[in-house]
């Protein structure tokens, strides 16, 4: 367990506001997981890259928005976790087109902000119940809408707490999938949407039914748990192979959307990641095709 030694570097007042042993389960969509040794929401960016920059460099850091890909191990998190959600929550309007939005703003306000202000396609952020911090992480996106094809530059956070701006040219993009410089961390990003007259909230209110029709949304989940292989789609080499309702302790496959799990509300991570496991070898046997994990699994198991 990191704690005691770690805190001991911190300044007195980071060492009495970062948290200890911190639950994943109410920071997670899953909810479920184990503890974080350290826990820190920062008051803004200045606040947070002083946090970074007195952090001890051995002790791992992870930064979470809203937790809605994510999945701690019930041993927990050997390291600190840096909360975005309610601390970088700052957006504004540069110009006609283009947007700052901080790491810690919901996806769903974006789509909302971009629809009053007449800009478009930023619809599809609207039902990704995350942070615009992680789905710059994960180039989150749906119905054919991909956050970094809006990116123009983001600013990040090193591992020595200094800033920098990056041209989206400087980042690998693809399908949920993002490289960029190793140990930096998403601030803010500067967004360039088109002008799209006649876009309203019906137009998000359509897509949010199309998602309530097809998808257990309610139910405690990350969403696709795999991404979809080149060609194909996970949910349907999960349904084919059988694997609907597939249950382990209060962890089961949905039977709505073959590439969601559920937690009925006692699910440990183990259960969890036990389904996808068990997912992952059948369709590897049945289908011959690895799925690949969308969601992010760290920490120790317990
Ligand atoms: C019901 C449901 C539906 C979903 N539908 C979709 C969908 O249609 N399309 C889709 O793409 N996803 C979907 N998801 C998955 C998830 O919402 C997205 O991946 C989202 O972008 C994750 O954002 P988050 O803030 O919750 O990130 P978290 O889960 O908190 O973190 C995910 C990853 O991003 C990293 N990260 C978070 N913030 C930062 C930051 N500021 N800087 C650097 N790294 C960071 C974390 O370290 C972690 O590795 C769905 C999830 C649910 C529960």
């Amino acid at each position: 367990m990191i704690g005691p030694q770690a805190s001991r570097q911190l300044s007195a007042e980071y060492s009495t506001r970062v948290l200890r042993d911190v639950s994943m389960v109410k920071h997670t969509s899953w909810h479920a997981g184990g503890a974080a040794d350290l826990f820190f929401t920062p008051r803004d960016a200045q606040d947070l890259a002083s946090f970074v920059r007195q952090l001890p460099p051995e002790v791992p850091l992870l930064w979470i928005g809203l937790g809605s890909n994510l999945l701690i191990r019930d041993g927990g998190y050997r390291g600190a976790v840096v909360l975005t959600h309610g601390a970088l929550g700052a957006m504004h309007r540069l110009s006609l087109q283009r947007l700052h939005v901080e790491a810690g703003v919901t996806c769903a306000r974006v789509a909302r902000q971009c629809v009053s202000w007449g800009l478009g396609p930023a619809e599809f952020l609207a039902g990704i119940p995350g942070t615009m911090g992680g789905a710059l992480a994960m180039n989150a996106g749906a119905w054919g809408g991909e956050t970094w094809k809006h990116v123009i530059e983001v600013d990040t956070l090193d591992r020595h707490g200094m800033r920098h701006t990056r041209l989206a040219a400087e980042f690998e993009i693809g399908y949920r999938h993002v490289q960029g410089p190793p140990d930096e961390w998403f601030l803010a990003a500067r967004l360039e949407f088109e002008r799209k007259p006649g876009v309203n909230e019906s137009s998000i209110k359509e897509l949010l039914e199309l998602r309530k029709q097809t998808q257990p949304i309610g139910s405690w989940s990350c969403g696709s748990v795999f991404a979809n292989p080149p060609g194909d789609h996970a949910a349907r080499l999960i349904d084919t192979a059988g694997l609907k309702g597939y249950r382990i302790g209060d962890a089961s496959v949905s039977e709505k959307h073959a590439n969601f799990i559920i937690n009925h509300g006692k699910a440990s991570a183990a259960d969890i990641e036990a389904v996808i496991r068990h997912v992952q070898d059948t369709v590897a046997s049945v289908h011959k095709v690895h799925l690949r994990l969308e969601v992010r699994i760290l920490g120790e198991a317990a």
